[in-house]
């Protein structure tokens, strides 16, 4: 009886092992083979706001930096104090690492010759890299251009190469950006931040592959050729992601949400399955042959850097 069971498996028809055997068949770990050349790596960074904050981010900037990143960047906030600290931040990487800062740079609420003068002075202390973008009001609420302002990223970053020939990076939105008259409007203002002289996209963070992959085919479709950067979210705190997700427009699936479960009270179980998640995404994207991505540090380096290791990136000398 017990023998004709199992012969018979749990589903009734084949046996266990003929089902096991059966299942769809995923590339194995690494997916690069040992020869390949390791992706090129990016790591974001958020200027700290207390003494504690820049200990963690100096912290995690150091045990970054011997994977040799082609660039690190730090975002900017709205106000005066945050985007000090974003100048800072920016100088003190150009000053005390061996690292290649790009410095974000919004539209929001200042006039041209304001942000001009930010750019120059970014270009005097040595940065020659911007990530160009809108920005978003600060508590919410309706974007307006400031007066005398740059109204979108594309007028941004045509004004960044007046001021001088910097590499300009700027946001790609694989769900399309939430306010988006459509998704092909929103193809359309990618393509002209492209033609005015940015040469690379990063994306807003997703989880499922194939959203962006579809991105991917729709950029090509529409003419568009420069890379589009996949922004990688390694997320330990799913609760927290939920909410922030919502008001970015990246959409946290049904799969993730059932991943998570269970795990509020149980940070470990939680950071381990982070890990599972990120390491899943990178290693889909860099089987269908993405070989440069972007990573939302958040200024904790650990999931970073287990998720670069498994991408064949190890520390250099
Ligand atoms: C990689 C990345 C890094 C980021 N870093 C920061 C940061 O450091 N600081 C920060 O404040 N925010 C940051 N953001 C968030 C970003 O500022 C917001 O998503 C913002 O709402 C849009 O910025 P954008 O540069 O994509 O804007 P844009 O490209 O200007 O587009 C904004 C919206 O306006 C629409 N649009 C563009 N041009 C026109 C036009 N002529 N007429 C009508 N509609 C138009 C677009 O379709 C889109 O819906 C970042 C986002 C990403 C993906």
């Amino acid at each position: 009886m017990f023998g004709a069971m199992n012969q018979m498996g749990r589903n009734g028809d084949i046996g266990t092992l003929e089902r096991w055997l059966t299942g769809p068949r995923v590339a194995r770990l690494p997916v690069a083979d040992a020869g390949d050349a390791p992706p090129l790596l990016s790591f974001e960074f958020f200027p700290p706001s207390t003494p504690a904050l820049e200990a963690q981010l100096w912290a995690c900037i150091r045990r970054l930096e011997p994977l040799a990143p082609r660039f690190v960047s730090v975002t900017y906030g709205a106000g005066g104090s945050t985007q000090a600290r974003t100048h800072a931040t920016v100088e003190r990487l150009v000053r005390e690492t061996s690292l290649v800062p790009a410095a974000h740079l919004t539209c929001v609420g200042a006039r041209r010759e304001a942000v001009d003068a930010v750019a120059a002075a970014y270009w005097e202390a040595g940065v020659r890299h911007i990530v160009a973008l809108r920005g978003d009001v600060p508590g919410g609420g309706d974007y307006a251009p400031a007066e005398g302002g740059y109204a979108y990223a594309a007028d941004l970053v045509a004004g960044l190469l007046r001021v001088a020939p910097f590499e300009i990076t700027v946001a790609a939105y694989p769900e399309t950006h939430p306010t988006a008259a459509s998704p092909d409007a929103d193809l359309d203002n990618l393509r002209r931040k492209l033609d005015a002289g940015a040469t690379r996209a990063i994306t807003q963070y997703f989880f499922d592959t194939d959203v962006y992959l579809r991105f991917l085919d729709r950029c090509l479709a529409a003419g568009i050729t420069a890379p589009i950067v996949p922004g990688i979210m390694p997320v330990s705190n799913f609760a927290q992601a939920k909410k922030f997700s919502a008001a970015c427009g990246a959409s946290v699936p049904d799969w993730m949400a059932r991943l998570f479960e269970g795990t509020e009270n149980d940070p470990e179980t939680r950071r381990m399955v982070a890990a599972v998640v990120a390491a899943e995404q990178v290693r889909l994207l860099q089987a269908s042959g993405v070989d440069e991505f972007h990573f939302y540090t958040l200024n904790r380096p650990d999931l970073t850097y287990a998720i670069a290791h498994i991408l064949g990136v190890r520390p250099k000398e």
